[in-house]
């Protein structure tokens, strides 16, 4: 058809020339559409071929590969029936999914639960970003969608198969809700356009569709794409609990040498809050780690300094001087003493090694998960956070601007006892509390556990200057050497 038109184009100029028509305006004319129009074309086009080639290079992922996603899989699972039974569910009349919404966290394993279902329904897969389809040129947005709709179609029919899963990650930023980007109307139309992709998959077509987004702001969302008959089931995925994390911990030491399996219980008590992403890199760190000492095999120690290294960046290079040491190792030493006199046996490790940013810090280490906390719970940790300003303060008589941190941290804790109705405020909701009120009950409860702080230190100056003193000689204390230190003192 191009080529006809093409064909019919050259021959009309060839003929206006003919006649004696002048064609230089109207060819000057043709070249710029024609550019553009190709410009378009390309913008389109490029883009998509990347995501294809990124959705072609990965592996066969399955549902054993992901750890600690338990519910996820199952729930996940229950709404792919309909690409799996087809039959069953045309019989019973039911409408089938179009769209399911994966929500949590980043790096808590959505990319993988898209792909491991393409696997398990025999599905291909396509993937794309929502930030792909945003382009200052309007109309491009709408373009690609309608180009990925179509590349799912024909790759299905390409590898025989019946089904297709297209999975859109960030989708927030393309699902936003509309009329919020003022300026131009490119987000607009490009979510409108996959609104009209999503109302035209129907139930008995080849291949069946699926559409797979994945946000960690689901609140974002325009309301028309969670409606029924869009994205009409929503999967949590959070962050791993305990024994998620061991799981997960095992799936990435699959192919690693480990000094023994009971090393990956410890890990995964000892890493509350981390993501699938954080403790993939968690088991490559530490293999890295393990090599560099020349070790055969990986260590509970490997481990432990990977989890410092993941959390807080890799060691730098720089030197702080001998004055900056000397503080910090107290201002360390002060949060580790206070930590271990109101919670015994809760300090992981200390240094002053500085990593990504810090100069020094303290690792907390937890048995347990845990998601609730009791006003005494909330007090501990803000005298924790406290006592490094405070260590420095007794020792020196003044403060520095390393413990600027701690204190937003102690701020937000104290925030969170107002918030959650355990302060002298009572039940409250924070947003009908007036500011200056807030800010007085916050300072009354800082004022309170600085007192407390201090007393403790104080009480306790000669095993603040011991831990201080080793911390400056050996750089970082472990968990048991500072018990060590501890028992020793007593
Ligand atoms: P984002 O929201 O940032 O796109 P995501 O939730 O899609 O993140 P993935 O891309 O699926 O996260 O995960 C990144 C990597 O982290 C995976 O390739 C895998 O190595 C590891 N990972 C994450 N979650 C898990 C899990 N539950 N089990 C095993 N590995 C995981």
């Amino acid at each position: 058809m191009k080529e006809i038109y093409i064909g019919a184009g050259v021959g009309l100029f060839i003929f206006l020339a003919v006649i004696g028509f002048n064609v230089v305006p109207l060819a000057i004319i043709v070249l710029v559409m024609g550019g553009f129009i190709y410009f378009m074309q390309t913008q389109g086009q490029i883009k998509f071929n990347e995501v294809s080639r990124k959705a072609k290079s990965q592996h066969t992922i399955s549902f054993e590969d992901i750890g600690g996603q338990d519910s996820a899989i199952n729930e996940l699972k229950e709404a792919l029936e309909f690409l799996i039974k087809p039959d069953l569910i045309q019989r019973m009349g039911i409408r089938p999914l179009k769209g399911i919404l994966l929500v949590g966290p980043p790096g808590t394993g959505k990319t993988l639960l898209a792909r491991a279902a393409a696997a398990y329904t025999s599905s291909v897969f396509i993937a794309a970003s929502g930030s792909e389809f945003i382009e200052m040129y309007a109309g491009v947005g709408a373009k690609r969608i309608r180009q990925l709709f179509l590349e799912a179609r024909k790759k299905a029919a390409r590898e025989n198969s019946r089904s297709a899963i297209i999975f859109i990650d960030e989708l927030d930023v393309l699902g936003a809700k509309r009329g919020k980007h003022s300026g131009h109307l490119e987000y607009d139309q490009t979510l409108n356009q996959l609104l009209v992709e999503m109302d035209g998959i129907t139930p008995d077509e080849d291949p069946r569709i699926l559409l797979v987004g994945a946000t960690n702001r689901a609140d974002l969302l325009d309301p028309a794409l969670l409606r029924p008959g869009r994205f009409d089931r929503q999967v949590q995925v959070g962050l791993p609990d305990k024994e998620g994390r061991r799981r997960i911990l095992s799936i990435h030491t699959r192919n690693k040498p480990l000094s023994s399996e009971e090393v990956l219980d410890q890990i995964a008590a000892a890493t509350f809050g981390f993501s699938g992403a954080h403790l993939e890199s968690l088991a490559n760190e530490a293999a890295i780690l393990a090599m560099r000492a020349n070790s055969p095999v990986i260590e509970a120690v490997h481990f432990t300094e990977a989890i410092d290294k993941v959390l807080l960046g890799e060691k730098e290079s720089r030197r702080p001087n001998s004055y900056e040491i000397e503080r910090v190792s107290y201002h360390e030493g002060g949060h580790a003493l206070v930590s271990e006199m109101v919670n015994p046996g809760s300090v992981a490790s200390l240094s002053i090694i500085p990593r990504g940013g810090a100069l020094g810090f303290m690792r907390k280490s937890s048995h347990d998960d845990q998601y609730l906390y009791t006003r005494p719970e909330l007090e501990k940790q803000i005298m924790v956070t406290l006592a490094g300003a405070i260590a420095e303060e007794l020792i020196y008589g003044d403060r520095s601007t390393g413990a600027r941190n701690d204190f937003e941290q102690a701020w937000r804790t104290a925030r969170e006892i107002v918030q959650s109705g355990l302060s002298s405020l009572g039940v409250v909701n924070i947003e009908d509390v007036p500011d200056p009120v807030l800010y007085e009950e916050c300072r009354k409860i800082i004022n309170e556990m600085e007192s407390q702080t201090r007393r403790l230190l104080s009480e306790n100056l000669p095993l603040l200057e011991k831990i201080a003193s080793v911390l400056m000689e050996e750089e970082s204390i472990d968990q048991q050497r500072f018990q060590g230190l501890v028992q020793k003192a007593s």
